[in-house]
């Protein structure tokens, strides 16, 4: 999911909200939705589909406050309907609340059970997001302000949490004490300077405002007319940023540890082409996200890079849509081989990450029909083994070919020449951070906050 949030009460913050939801829609494209606060009322406008398709300016132009919360949904618990968009809405004893949350929490049942004991029982939605808020909000008619609600709620719960949270004096942004899902800091210089917060640097970039910092992991930052005040969690841990995100989730231009994760996936496919040679006469790659490695691979290797599949843009992150079918269906609308340019040739063809391996396939099989001789596949990741419980949707285990199957066998069933993939080692090192400031479970199997056996049941094999 994406989340954004904005304090700036001279500004149209309902329409800058847009262009940053706007900006992070390849984070959620199931619904979309945005709450602006005049006070203590609150417009909140949400609804399935894309952000553009949401909507319209009139819809913006109504939609009057000092500061807005926004969220693009891609779902990850709770099934896909209106009711589980977001941001959340509830009323509190200071006035309401609207919460905007990325991740996944693993301790829902015991969550449920803890809010149930308090009196809280009618839930609208089916998601932990809602869970988060109805905690909130008990805290804060139980006495709490917003900031002690916030950590006092927070204790309850376990897992990924990216939140903003609006209120009718600011906005709050937190992250889970392992930092797992990112959000950043932005400031708008106008006469007066005013904060963002957003899940990715892009959403910054695209209505002007400058990069400041993250949140940190385990960090709570209130902003208010007054500015912005840092508290922590009551529970503090190791940084985890999600590896997955600096492979594929994150849109390139993002910046994460000071450089554009561009840079990042072309070094990582630098790496690549060092850890797995081979001959062919050019490479190429899964646009778009299999692109910057691609060059990086071209660059390390000599051999020309070349575009052999054009994408057709509109059609929505193929993995987003719900079932294998769609799926399968997706990729046929999206991916055209160029026939000129591979007829004849050894093909060097580079992607980011296979999952199901149902993709990959798909392309082989087109590269080959338009003429490629050979085609070798190069991976800027490791196998992916493990599901996700912390909010991206990698599937059950057993949907996951690299969790079945060794790499000759996946080789065999997507029918390449040849297949390797780029090492944890690498994947790691090339980060330039302490390796140890990465979950990389979906890699290895070494989740850093414990996923309860039931939980665990649902997705493993
Ligand atoms: P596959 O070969 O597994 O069907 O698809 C792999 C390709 O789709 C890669 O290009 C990757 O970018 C994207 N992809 C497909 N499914 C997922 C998924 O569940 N999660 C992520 N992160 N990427 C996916
Ligand atoms: Fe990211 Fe994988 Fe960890 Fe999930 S398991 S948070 S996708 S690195
Ligand atoms: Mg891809």
């Amino acid at each position: 999911c994406g989340v954004f949030g904005i304090y700036a009460p001279e500004e149209a913050v309902a329409k800058l909200t847009y262009f940053g939801l706007y900006a992070l829609q390849h984070r959620g494209q199931e619904s979309a939705g945005i709450a602006t606060f005049a006070g203590k009322t609150v417009h909140c406008h949400k609804d399935m589909g894309l952000v553009s398709q949401v909507f319209q300016e009139s819809k913006l132009n109504e939609m009057v406050g000092s500061l807005a919360v926004g969220h693009t949904r891609y779902s990850t618990t709770g099934s896909s309907h209106r009711v589980n968009a977001q941001p959340a809405v509830l009323p509190t004893r200071l006035g309401p609340l609207a919460l905007a949350h990325n991740g996944n929490l693993v301790n829902t049942n015991q969550l449920r059970e803890a809010l149930a004991e308090r009196g809280c029982e009618d839930f609208v939605t089916t998601t932990d997001s809602e869970m988060i808020a109805v905690a909130i909000a008990n805290e804060v008619d139980r006495g709490k302000d917003w900031v002690e609600g916030t950590i006092a709620a927070l204790t309850l719960c376990t897992g990924a949490y990216s939140l903003v949270v609006g209120t009718p004096e600011g906005i709050i942004g937190v992250r889970d004490p392992h930092g797992i899902r990112p959000l950043v800091i932005g400031i708008l210089e106008e006469e007066i300077p005013r904060y963002v917060l957003a899940s990715e640097t892009c959403a910054l970039d695209i209505i002007g405002a400058t990069y400041v910092r993250t949140v940190e992991a385990g960090e709570l930052v209130y902003i208010t007319e007054s500015g912005l005040v840092s508290h922590r969690l009551a529970e503090s841990a190791e940084r985890k940023l999600c590896v997955f995100e600096m492979i594929y989730f994150s849109r390139p231009d993002s910046v994460v540890n000071d450089e554009s994760l561009y840079t990042y996936r072309m070094r990582i496919g630098k790496r690549l082409a060092k850890e797995s040679a081979i001959d062919a006469d050019l490479v190429m790659g899964v646009p778009d996200s299999g692109i910057p490695a691609a060059i990086g691979f071209s660059q390390a290797s000599g051999i020309p890079y070349a575009e052999g599949l054009i994408k057709n843009r509109y059609v929505g992150r193929t993995f987003i849509q719900p079932t294998q079918h769609m799926r399968e269906h997706g990729i046929r609308m999206k991916l055209n081989p160029l026939k000129d340019v591979l007829a004849g040739k050894r093909v060097i063809i580079v992607d980011d990450s296979i999952v199901r391996g149902t993709t990959s396939r798909k392309i082989v099989r087109a590269l080959r029909e338009a003429g490629a001789t050979e085609v070798h596949m190069r991976i800027s990741s490791p196998p992916v083994t493990h599901p996700c419980f912390y909010g991206i949707d990698t599937d059950n285990q057993d949907q996951l070919i690299a969790a079945r199957l060794t790499v000759a066998e996946i080789a065999e069933q997507i029918e390449v020449d040849s297949l390797a993939y780029l090492s944890q080692e690498g994947m790691l090192l090339c980060t330039g951070e302490d390796v140890s400031h990465f979950c990389s479970a979906c890699f290895n199997g070494k989740y850093p906050i414990t996923v309860p056996d039931v939980v665990k049941r649902s997705k493993l094999m």
